[in-house]
């Protein structure tokens, strides 16, 4: 280690960083870290969830060990004119057990929390209180921030932890329920039965702005659980703005935000599903190849990593696609027969749609027969820019 602070430095302790570190720890045992976050535990206030198929067993094997929330039944979905038993397997882990399972299993010493990490280079991070922290390779897992580089729309939430005084009788996930109002966007209320009495209920918009309007969201949530008949207190919330990315310099972007040996990971990375905001399968397969590579020098890890980052956006393009036809060709109020007419498709073809990896018949399948939105719209959607993915009233989304 020759006179370092540890092998590897990581910045940001949210899903990437804290996975990163879980991979090391387990993995490369030989290799010293320290995961600095500058809140007050790691993860943040969040729920992360997946299909099972989303997973290779390499990752499987990652995310064992942490207290989750299984559904090896499948889910639902709702629209207007269609409602589907989906038989794929979710998942989901609360951020409160990510960082328990975390606390309990990294090394000791090598979590810090509550500090801002102030400055960062190829050798190392200064912290909020002077500390330097130096590092043979240093990650940078802080997460997304809005850029004039990156063109799209926003996903849009609010979920609320729903304790019942009866068991409410949900039995498996719904995660999209369209058939309610359709306002501001493509909306959808997503409900998992976190237990007998516990349901987390989130309404979701595929929106043009990142506004979240809290009360309205709330009151939104209220009507949903009086029409579905849920009664009960609310013991949490959570709420989110996600980019939807559609397009963009990708080159551009990468250099923005570049510092010289640093390797940049997670969201910040490129590191996402652009169009479903399913990050967590694409955290933990980055995590595995980092924890592969942990014996490089900075200056290699980084320039690695960086390629890793350019072949996502490259393999990501037909997602992005559909999300710029989802935004520019559907109006708001009709975005939801995207998803309607998607999900009548083959379930094959929705799990490789989720975790990323659709075939080319896939894609071709998605797009053939009646477009659910007007031929005319969606050719001049194509034609035409998104809006940039920067916000100049908010320094980071989440
Ligand atoms: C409410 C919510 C629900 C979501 N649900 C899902 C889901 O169901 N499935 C899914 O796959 N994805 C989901 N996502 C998306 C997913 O959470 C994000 O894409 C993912 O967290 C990105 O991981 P990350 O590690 O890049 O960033 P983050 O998890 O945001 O982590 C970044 C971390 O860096 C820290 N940080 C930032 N700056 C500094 C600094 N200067 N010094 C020290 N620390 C710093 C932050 O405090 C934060 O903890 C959800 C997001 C939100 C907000």
């Amino acid at each position: 280690m020759s006179g370092r602070t540890a092998d590897i430095a990581i910045i940001g302790g949210g899903l990437s960083g804290g996975l990163t570190a879980l991979a090391l720890s387990r993995l490369r045992s030989d290799v010293s870290f320290r995961l600095v976050e500058e809140g007050p535990r790691l993860g943040g206030n969040h729920r992360w969830s997946w299909f099972a198929s989303d997973l290779a067993p390499a990752g499987e094997m990652l995310m064992a060990g942490f207290r989750k929330s299984v559904w090896d039944d499948g889910y639902h979905v709702r629209f207007p004119q269609y409602r589907r038993h989906l038989h794929t397997a979710y998942r989901s882990l609360a951020s409160t057990d990510f960082a328990a399972r975390l606390e309990r299993e990294l090394p000791e010493g090598s979590i810090v929390t509550n500090r801002e990490v102030t400055q960062l280079d190829g050798e190392g991070a200064t912290l909020s209180d002077g500390t330097r922290i130096t590092a043979r390779a240093v990650i940078d897992c802080r997460g997304f921030d809005p850029t004039d580089k990156l063109h799209g729309g926003w996903q849009v939430f609010m979920g609320r932890h729903l304790r019942t005084p009866e068991p409410h009788g949900v039995a498996r996930p719904i995660i999209m329920d369209a058939h309610v109002e359709q306002l501001g966007g493509y909306r959808f209320v997503y409900t998992l039965p976190l237990g007998a009495q516990d349901l987390f209920i989130e309404d979701t918009y595929y929106q043009d702005t990142p506004e979240l309007d809290r009360s309205a969201l709330s009151a939104r949530i209220d009507a949903y659980q009086a029409r579905m008949g849920w009664q009960g207190e609310p013991v949490a919330f959570e709420t989110g703005v996600l980019p939807v990315i559609t397009g963009g310099d990708f080159r551009g972007w990468q250099r923005e935000q570049a510092v010289p040996g640093v390797t940049v990971a997670g969201a910040r990375g490129g590191f996402v599903h652009p169009l479903t905001s399913y990050t967590l399968p694409i955290a933990v397969a980055t995590a595995l190849a980092i924890a592969a590579d942990a014996d490089l020098p900075g200056e290699q890890l980084s320039a690695k990593i960086e390629a890793r980052a350019r072949r996502h956006w490259a393999d990501m393009g037909y997602y992005r696609f559909l999300g710029k036809m989802l935004f520019g060709a559907a109006r708001p109020e009709e975005r939801y027969k995207v998803f309607q007419r998607f999900y009548r498709l083959r379930e094959p073809l929705i799990e490789r749609f989720y975790s990323g990896k659709s075939t080319m018949a896939d894609k071709a399948r998605v797009l053939v027969g009646k477009p659910p939105v007007p031929i005319g719209r969606a050719i001049s959607a194509l034609a035409s820019s998104s809006p940039p993915l920067s916000d100049p009233d908010r320094k980071s989304p989440q």
